[in-house]
């Protein structure tokens, strides 16, 4: 380790952590050797073999991503369609599953959507993609190759294919029905373990594997089971979508018996504190009422089972937190997620704030460093990691370095309020992890990529993927059926 360089970055504002919560130093100084933090703060007095020079650039640690992006997005398509499962957000049942995606594209997704993460300041990706598109979910090597891609962008990530045993469906009559295979779930969760165990073996420090079955409403009880098993077994995080939609509440309340989605999972020995749960907006169960609101809470509280909160995807679909206050009373952890297009951590923040004071409505109900906390502190708590999420001696160097020197930042007294209601994530100019350089100038450095090129292969890719809609989307329509423009487009003349 002394032979690795000592490397200071002055900057106007640098957020360290100290006594148990940030605190921002201004001018700052952060210093690190190798992969690790040494100083944070003023005036460090040691031996310094590289300055960087951050002028009007906050200086803080890299975003914490648990619900991350790692797909191509669609919303552009249904954000102003709806109902979504007119237009293929659930899947016809007379559609003959099939794999929509060639490996190739699959691979290219990755690479797409982790260098998206990267360039919005993202230094850990827990990552998620739609199985909308797949013949069932997803496979072993396709992870394999997500780990080479983050490995190769110098990307912290905690990697593993999705799984299920069952997934919604639109049935020929229009109602919302369900199709199960257990044993395709139980062989998904068996190809997860032994991802696990690759990821283990392969020892690359940015690099974990952990358990993603898609959504609690397509696990079976012997899928519970098994994943309960599985996750004791490795004592790896659990990401798993409950309390998301009134459907799943449903469902849940039908097939166990009248439990709530959390009842289930503390039946299944599920609810612990590696568990991510995004997004907990129904809390409660079926017909909830303020006591079963409050069982659930509990049940959060005691088991430190940790919420992931997506504002963006949430307020998108005209939902949020409506239990936000007596969650955070409660000490719940929360952590954020970007869930959808663009992985911009900043509007995440900024959209929280807001949406936490309306379905409070209360003004108070939630600040700026509260976000900002929970993007970067929360994410680090529900993954089991004093290490990351925060800058101080002995913590990781995953820094983010984020310009305040655009003219649209506006004017500024807090940086962090500043950045929250007037930044995003093209303010990110610099990303450092695990002490190398991955983004600088908001280039891609660690591995180069042609950023241009990147993204007209995007383009086309979506495209070929638009056009499969009409296959998978109940009663089939042609897509100028399922897909208007806002306005009247004119044809060329
Ligand atoms: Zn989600």
């Amino acid at each position: 380790m002394a032979s690795q360089p000592v490397i200071r970055i002055r900057a106007t504002w640098v957020v360290g952590y100290q006594d148990g919560d940030h605190r921002l130093f201004s001018p700052g100084e952060l210093v690190y050797q190798g992969s690790v933090v040494v100083f944070v703060g003023q005036n460090y007095v040691g031996r310094v073999d590289e300055e960087i020079h951050a002028v009007n650039t906050l200086v803080g640690p890299g975003f914490i991503d648990l619900d991350a992006l790692g797909d191509l997005d669609t919303t552009v398509l249904g954000f102003d369609n709806q109902p979504g499962w007119t237009k293929g957000r659930v899947v016809a049942a007379d559609w003959q599953r099939r794999d929509l995606y060639s490996r190739e594209e699959l691979n290219f997704n990755k690479l797409y959507a982790y260098t998206q993460l990267l360039l919005n300041g993202i230094t850990t990706a827990v990552p998620i993609t739609s199985i909308l598109y797949r013949q069932w979910a997803e496979d072993i090597d396709e992870y394999r190759h997500a780990a080479d891609v983050a490995e190769s962008l110098g990307l912290r990530a905690w990697l593993g294919p999705a799984f299920m045993s069952g997934h919604n469906v639109v049935e020929a009559g229009g109602q919302i029905g369900m199709r199960f295979d257990e044993q395709r779930g139980l062989a998904g969760l068996e190809d997860a373990e032994r991802f696990i165990e690759e990821m283990a073996a392969r020892k690359v420090s940015t690099l974990r594997g952990f358990l993603a079955p898609d959504r609690i409403e397509g696990c079976t009880p012997g899928l519970l089971a098994a994943l309960s098993e599985t996750a004791k077994r490795h004592d790896v995080p659990v990401r798993l979508h409950c309390c998301q939609s009134e459907l799943e509440v449903n469902e849940i309340h039908q097939r166990f018996q009248g439990r709530s989605s959390l009842q289930v999972l503390a039946d299944f020995d599920l609810l612990h504190k590696k568990m991510l749960l995004p997004h907990g907006q129904y809390l409660g169960g079926k017909s909830a009422t303020r006591d079963s609101i409050t069982r659930d809470i509990r049940l959060l509280v005691e088991s430190q089972a940790n919420l992931v909160l997506c504002p963006l995807v949430s307020g998108r679909h005209a939902k949020y937190l409506e239990q936000y206050l007596p969650l955070r009373e409660a000490g719940v952890t929360m952590g954020l997620g970007t869930d959808t297009f663009p992985p911009d951590m900043l509007a995440n923040m900024h959209l929280g704030t807001i949406l936490s004071r309306v379905v409070t409505q209360n003004v108070q109900a939630a600040s700026a460093a509260d976000y900002y906390r929970m993007a970067t502190l929360g994410g680090a708590k529900a993954l089991g990691r004093e290490d990351l999420g925060r800058l101080c001696a002995g913590a990781q160097a995953d820094i983010t370095l984020i310009s305040l020197d655009e003219p649209a930042m506006g004017q500024i007294f807090d940086p962090i309020t500043a950045l929250v209601i007037n930044g995003n994530g093209r303010d990110v100019r610099g990303v450092i992890i695990a002490g190398e350089k991955v983004v600088w100038d908001r280039q891609l450095v660690k591995r180069q990529i042609d950023l241009e090129q990147l993204h007209r292969q995007a383009q086309r890719q979506f495209e070929r993927l638009m056009a499969t809609y009409p296959e998978r989307s109940f009663q089939h329509p042609p897509l100028d059926k399922l897909f208007a423009h806002s306005f009247t487009v004119n044809p060329p003349t």
